[in-house]
């Protein structure tokens, strides 16, 4: 499996094979344990507004916030947190 290391982002050759990879990644994760389309494009949608966002790595615990977000256990970093996990899942406003 490839495992993609943020200390060698700088010799990867482009952002594309990067986004790449992390495509391949949500791919990895079992159907059940995916997010919902709709529950995705909200928890995006909240990360791109978000101050802790950089160039796609969330500032609060280091993930690739696509591959966090399309995990439906896993939740925002952030207190309060800008999504939840989606057992739990109560949007903040
Ligand atoms: S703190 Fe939450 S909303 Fe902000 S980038 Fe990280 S996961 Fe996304």
């Amino acid at each position: 499996m490839i495992r993609p290391c943020r200390c060698l982002i700088g010799e990867m050759p482009d952002e594309a094979e990067l986004a790449e990879i992390i495509r391949e990644r949500i791919e990895l994760i079992p159907e059940e344990e995916r997010t919902p389309e709709k529950e995705y494009a909200f928890r995006l949608s909240r990360c791109r507004e978000c101050e802790h966002l950089q160039r796609g790595t969330c500032g609060q615990c280091g993930c690739y916030v696509e591959i966090r977000a399309a995990r439906k256990w896993q939740g925002c970093p952030a207190v309060p947190a800008c999504w939840n996990r989606l057992d739990t899942a109560m949007h903040n406003a």
